[in-house]
């Protein structure tokens, strides 16, 4: 089964997730595999050079998103915590290339959206991933 199982976190998601890395514990279990959480961090919005510069702004998001993903995982965890800089589709997809993961378990779209739906970064994933791709209704 799989070995190396990367789950994307986007924090402001909240219980899609749980299901997500509920979902990868589960398929670890049987073969004692590895699971990545990787928040990836968008490119600061234009309006920040008002008041910071951006790469203030990129590394207190930074910070905050690996504090929340820290916390998500829980104390303790096994669960590797990685932080990246831009696109999350293309970020995600080239992570999962570059690290050998064999599946990604990403929620379909954010909480409250009609199930039909799949968001614009999962779709990326979903086309563009070299490996499995489960995807959480
Ligand atoms: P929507 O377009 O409805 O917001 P997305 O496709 O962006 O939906 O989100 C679906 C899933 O994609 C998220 O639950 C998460 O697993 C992943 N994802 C989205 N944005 C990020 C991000 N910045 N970092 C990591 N994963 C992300």
């Amino acid at each position: 089964m799989y070995k190396n199982i990367l789950v994307p976190i986007d924090p402001s998601h909240g219980t899609k997730h749980d299901d997500a890395l509920k979902m990868a514990l589960h398929l670890a279990e049987d073969a004692n595999a590895s699971i990545t959480a990787l928040t990836v961090i968008e490119p600061a919005p234009s309006y920040i050079g008002l008041t910071d510069t951006a790469a203030d702004y990129e590394k207190m998001a930074a910070d905050k998103a690996m504090a929340a993903l820290r916390r998500f995982v829980g104390p303790g965890s096994e669960v590797k915590t990685v932080i990246l800089h831009g696109s999350p589709g293309t970020q995600i997809v080239e992570y999962a290339r570059d690290h050998g993961n064999d599946v990604i378990v990403i929620a379909s779209h954010k909480p409250g959206l009609s199930d039909y739906f799949l968001g614009s970064t999962a779709a990326r994933v979903v086309r563009h991933a070299a490996c499995c791709v489960h995807v959480m209704r």
